[in-house]
């Protein structure tokens, strides 16, 4: 899948008069323009500028904007492709900015959460971590969970689960359908050792 790169989208123009197609010579020319964009996954975000060409409808030439004459080019420039057709074009850019400003702000709330929960413990919590990197479990999808079993004066004590996935969701909505899964072994932390871990990204959530 393209994460990024360059986009074409062509809108459509007018009818060109007085023009003879160089292929056939017929005067059936219709206008048209590329706009040229930097996409991130597939969405337009930057406008790139415009490149006005035309398609004969009697022999199926296509003319670009080269060879066409330089009066003509800026003329289409002016007619095709107003701003409104552009700032249409790139509606998108504002959907990946409110995307990008609610993810943030799930992130931060999902962490002030988590924050509270390692301050205040209570028996079964689950931290869905990093499991893969906190443990350098080398054959592991990257999630897991560790479930708080007891705490004692600064240590938390916590059972590791054995069931591991690539989406951070499915690891939470496995735990909280079984008690099983879990190593025999049992791992403790310190309070300000599971705030580092959460501050460097490796405890992704704490579900109560
Ligand atoms: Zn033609």
């Amino acid at each position: 899948m393209l994460v990024y790169g360059t986009q074409y989208k062509s809108i459509p123009g007018d009818y060109v008069e007085n023009y003879s197609c160089p292929n056939c010579g017929q005067q059936q020319c219709h206008s048209y323009a590329h706009l040229k964009s930097f996409a991130f996954y597939k969405i337009p975000t930057i406008y790139l500028g415009k490149k006005v060409n035309l398609a004969c409808q009697h022999c199926q030439k296509h003319i670009e904007q080269k060879d066409l004459p330089k009066e003509l080019t800026n003329k289409l420039k002016k007619s095709i492709g107003s701003t409104f057709n552009i700032v249409k074009q790139f509606t998108g850019i504002f959907v990946f900015a409110a995307f990008i400003v609610f993810a943030l702000f799930m992130g931060e709330k999902s962490k002030e959460t988590a924050t509270q929960y390692i301050n205040a413990p209570e028996i079964n919590d689950l931290y869905i971590v990093n499991i893969r990197d906190i443990y350098n479990f080398e054959e592991s999808a990257r999630y897991g969970a560790l479930k708080l079993i007891e705490v004692e004066a600064d240590n938390y004590v916590f059972k590791i689960g054995s069931w591991t996935s690539r989406k951070a969701t499915k690891v939470e909505r496995h735990y909280k359908k079984t008690t099983q899964d879990f190593l025999p072994n049992t791992d403790t932390y310190t309070k300000e050792e599971l705030l580092t871990l959460l501050n460097t990204g490796l405890i992704r959530s704490i579900e109560r």
